[in-house]
Formats: C-alpha cells, structure tokens, sequence
C-alpha cells in the first residue's frame, strides 16, 4: 500500500490448457473479493480458444471418445473473474522476464506481478529425417488422430510398429496403452475380411519400438513386460530413432540398427513451445529449468521466484503427465495465494504425477481392464494389476475431468 493507495496484484498465465486453466480458476475462487475490489486481476493468455484432453487422443483410432467429449471452448471452463484473451491477444510472441512484461501477436504487452508459464510442448516431427514421408501419429491433433483410426481399418496382416521417437515425451505411458488397445482390437474386435470368425491378430506381428531401456516406474514395466509376453508384442529397447526411409518401410536407430514395418505409428520427438526457445529461456535441453518442489524458474535468463513453470514444458526429469500439470497447478496455486497473503507458508510440488493405463479393450468376449498408475518424489508405484474397476474409472475419467479437475476443484 503506497499513501493509502492499494495497488493491484497483478498475475498473469500464459497458456489455458490444462495446468492454466486449473491456475486461474483455483485463484479466481479464492480472490473473488480482492477481484471484486479491484484489487486484483487473473490474465489467462492462450493463442486459441478451445481446450483439448490430449489425452483422448489415444481412444480416438477406436472410437471410444467423440471430439465434442475431449474438447471443450475455453470460455465455458474458466471462471468469469479471470480475463481471458485468445487469439492475436492471447498468442505469446516475447518474454522479457527481467522487465516483467509479455507481449502477444497482436502486439499488446502484459504485465505482471506473478507469471505462470504454462504453455505445453509439441511435436517435432523435422527432428527425425523422413518422419514426415510415412507419418501416422494419434500425438499431434484430432485430425491426425482420426488418420489413424482409419489406418488401424485397414490393418489385416504384416508387421505393424508402434515406435517412439525418443524421450521425453507428454504421458510416456499413452504409446503402451495404444499398443494394447491395438492389439486386444485386433484379437477381439477386428474381423478377417476373408473369414469373419477368424479375428486378425493372429496374422499381425506387433512390435513397440522403445529409446530407452525401463517402460516406466520399476513396477510399470514388469506388468507391461509380463503383458506383452503374453499378447505376443514383441519391445524393441533403446531403439532411439535416428531416420525413417518410407520407400523401403525401415527405421534406423542411433546404433544404427534397422527396422523393417508394413505398418508404422510414430510418437515424434517433443519439444517446448518454439518462443520459449527462440527467447533464450530453455536449458541446454530444450526444457525450461524450475526448482523440482516450488517450480519457480531457473534458467538461462536468471533465477526469478515470482515465475513458475508448470506442466509439459518443464524440467525433463519431472515427468510429463496431465495428472502431474494437474498437481503442479495446485502447488503453484497455493504458492501465489501464501505469497500474496505474505503468510509465510509453503506448499511444494511433491511430485505426484501417474500413467494411466489399458491393457484390455470391452468387447463383446472381453472385459475391459485398466489402472491408474500414480506416485510421487519418495513414493515409487507399489505394484499393481489392471483391472475392470480400472477401466471404468479411467473411461469415466474423460467426462469428470471437465468439471472437477480442470475447475481445480480437487
Ligand atoms: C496422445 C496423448 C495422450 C495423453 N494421455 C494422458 C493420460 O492418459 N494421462 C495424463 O495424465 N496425461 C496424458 N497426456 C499428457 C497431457 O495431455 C499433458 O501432460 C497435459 O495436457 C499438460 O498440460 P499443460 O498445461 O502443460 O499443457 P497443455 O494442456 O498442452 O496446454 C498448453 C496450452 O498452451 C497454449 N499455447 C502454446 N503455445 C502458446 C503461445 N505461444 N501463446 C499462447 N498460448 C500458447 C496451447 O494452446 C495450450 O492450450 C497425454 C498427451 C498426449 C499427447
């Protein structure tokens, strides 16, 4: 307070995916006076206005989600306290965080006294020479999403792979469950053209190409290794893709070890949104650098404890992951309300993140089996078994995460 004069709190967030979204609405509720008074403003920046469940992507190639079910116009999730601006307004063209100002395409700047960064990552899909020549992914949107749900209609016979390119990626667990998707389609659902009582498995070789050596957690990867014994999918570890010749169908690694497929779904490389990058603010990674617990920034341009970086443009030792935006969210959140309360109290990120996973499609002959695998920093994942609570949960999940999660109500 200067002379009587309170001056406005200002916070600003730039991106209205999920972590943002969970930011602004968790600050809009527990401000509503300080916004009332104007004393306070929330100003959530995003370059479009439509919030997708990325995550839904990975059901689309089998028709478990319609595109109105994983999309949602941004307006109807965000409280009415916060300011939104998408478009020209909301798309962050420059950073200065020394000067504390933002500025958007349309050429308006943004002030700040907290910023959050929140803006996701993307696939790079010129990071692997001749990616693009045979590029089928469910990673990149809904369109290429649907691409490969008619890919998967033409699947009858050959060796089909599902490869990714390297690490790290958003929900590393997204491309295993594809795979047993894929597989329990083929085995259950998927008739021979040639005979309908014969399914299509059988005459599919199925392969999961891996960079690195553990798919997950200890305990993630022993249930997926057991399961892909005995689904007959064969894992290709630390297979980095280094190239993709579409013209003789093979993939090469680092190693230089090749690959041949009939069939290829690719996960890309993944990088921090470009204008990160091009304004210095990445590691030598790529990633911007946060402490691990209170995720305020620490990179290249210096340390500032009023910045916080959240979600899939973080760290690449803290794992991509919805649910880990999600508590991520919730730190930060409570971390801007103790700053601005002045109370003293900390609330770190403790590093509660989760892959969920399917390792069963519900078919006519089949129950559907699934789990939600979480832990934290000192909590590793004790060891688990899908089942069908597991997939009821999980596909029930898609609708709560409208009104529950992304409202930052739990
Ligand atoms: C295929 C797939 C399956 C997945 N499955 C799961 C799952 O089962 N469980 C799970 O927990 N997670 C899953 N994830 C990961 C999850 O979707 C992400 O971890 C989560 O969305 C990250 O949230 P975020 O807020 O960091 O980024 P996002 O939700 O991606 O939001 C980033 C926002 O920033 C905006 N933005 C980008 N650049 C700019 C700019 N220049 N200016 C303004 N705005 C900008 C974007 O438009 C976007 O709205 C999956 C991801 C994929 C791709």
């Amino acid at each position: 307070m200067i002379r009587g004069i309170i001056m406005k709190e200002r916070v600003l967030i730039l991106g209205a995916g999920y972590g943002g979204s969970v930011i602004a609405n968790v600050l809009a509720r527990e401000f509503r006076n300080r916004i009332a008074n104007d004393e306070l403003e929330i100003n959530l920046l995003d370059k479009n206005d439509i919030n997708t469940n990325q995550g839904g992507y990975t059901f689309i190639p089998f028709e478990l989600y319609t595109p109105e079910e994983i999309t949602k116009p941004r307006k109807k999730l965000i409280s009415p306290r916060v300011k939104t601006f998408f478009g020209e307004d909301g798309e962050v063209t420059s950073l200065d965080l020394p000067d504390q100002e933002v500025t958007v395409r349309s050429g308006k700047k943004y002030g700040y006294d907290y910023l959050v960064i929140a803006m996701g990552c993307r696939a790079d899909i010129d990071a692997v020479p001749g990616l693009v020549d045979d590029l089928n992914t469910f990673y990149t949107s809904m369109d290429d999403a649907f691409k490969v749900r008619d890919l998967v209609k033409t699947i009858r016979n050959g060796k089909v792979v599902v490869a990714v390119a390297s690490m790290p990626i958003p929900c590393p667990g997204a491309p295993m469950k594809f795979t047993f998707m894929l597989e329990s389609y083929l085995r259950n659902i998927k008739k021979c053209e040639e005979n309908v009582e014969k399914n299509c498995r059988e005459d599919v070789e199925l392969s999961m190409v891996w960079p690195i050596e553990l798919i997950g957690p200890a305990e993630y990867n022993n249930l997926v290794t057991d399961e892909c014994k005995r689904k007959d999918i064969k894992i290709i570890r630390n297979f980095q893709l280094a190239r993709v010749d579409a013209s003789k169908k093979e993939l090469t690694s680092v190693n230089g070890e090749k690959l041949n497929y009939d069939i290829l779904i690719t996960v890309p490389p993944h990088k921090a949104p470009q204008v990160l990058i091009d304004g210095g603010l990445a590691d030598e990674n790529g990633w911007l650098s946060a402490d691990k617990a209170t995720l305020q920034y620490r990179g290249p341009v210096g340390n500032f404890d009023n910045v916080y970086v959240v979600g899939d443009l973080g760290p690449a030792e803290i794992l991509k992951t919805g649910i880990g935006a999600h508590y991520q969210a919730i730190a930060v959140s409570h971390d801007i309300i103790n700053s601005i309360y002045g109370n003293g109290i900390k609330t770190p990120y403790m590093g509660e993140t989760g892959c969920p996973l399917v390792t069963e499609l519900e078919s006519a002959g089949t129950e559907g089996k699934g789990y939600i695998a979480t832990w934290k920093y000192g909590v590793p994942l004790a060891p688990f078994t899908t089942t069908k609570m597991g997939w009821y949960f999980y596909r029930m999940y898609y609708h709560i995460h409208w009104d529950i999660s992304v409202k930052g109500l739990f």
